[in-house]
């Protein structure tokens, strides 16, 4: 099964904590996006998010793989500073090849994809040719609003920081 996971982290250890994830699907990568940092938004005294886009081939159920994510962000919260600080870790499933759901607990394709220039501008670095519901991702950026665009910068890959 192919996934298309999008990951950010706006705490300290950012580029650790993104890595923890590198880790875990470290056999199950396809490609990867670059690590970017997208600037804080509305609530400024929070560091900048980094993000990236992973693409993942697992032998796993939509739900096994979403608990999968859901391990990393619980063992990125044991390293919170701040109680109800800013976001230590989230793993999203942007997409899963040949599979749609529309629970609370699993929403694919991720429902707010489309308009997220984080989650679009490194998907398209992984994967050119990536189309989210059908519609290509290089297209849906270029109906984003400049300044989301231009918000985001790439940082170097997740091995370089
Ligand atoms: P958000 O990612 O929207 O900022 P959270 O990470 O706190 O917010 O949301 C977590 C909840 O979202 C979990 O209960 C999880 O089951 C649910 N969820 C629904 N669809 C998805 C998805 N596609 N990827 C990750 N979590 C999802
Ligand atoms: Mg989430």
């Amino acid at each position: 099964m192919r996934a298309v996971l999008s990951i950010g982290s706006n705490m300290d250890d950012r580029v650790k904590l993104l890595k923890t994830v590198f880790d875990e699907f470290s056999d199950d990568i396809i490609a990867a996006s670059p690590v970017y940092s997208t600037p804080p938004w509305g609530v400024e005294d929070q560091d900048e998010f980094l993000n990236a886009v992973i693409i993942v081939d697992v032998e796993q159920t939509p739900l096994e793989l979403l608990h999968r994510g859901q391990a990393l962000e619980q063992a990125a919260d044991r390293v919170r500073v701040r109680h109800w600080g800013p976001r230590t870790l989230d793993v999203d499933i942007v997409e899963i090849e040949g599979f749609s759901s529309n629970t609370d607990e699993l929403t694919v394709p991720h429902p707010h994809a489309a308009q997220r220039a984080f989650v679009l501008i490194p998907w398209m670095a992984a994967d050119v040719h990536a189309t989210l519901a059908g519609q290509p991702v290089a297209g849906l950026i270029g109906m984003l609003p400049q300044a989301d665009i231009d918000g985001i910068k790439v940082l170097g890959r997740i091995e370089e920081l």
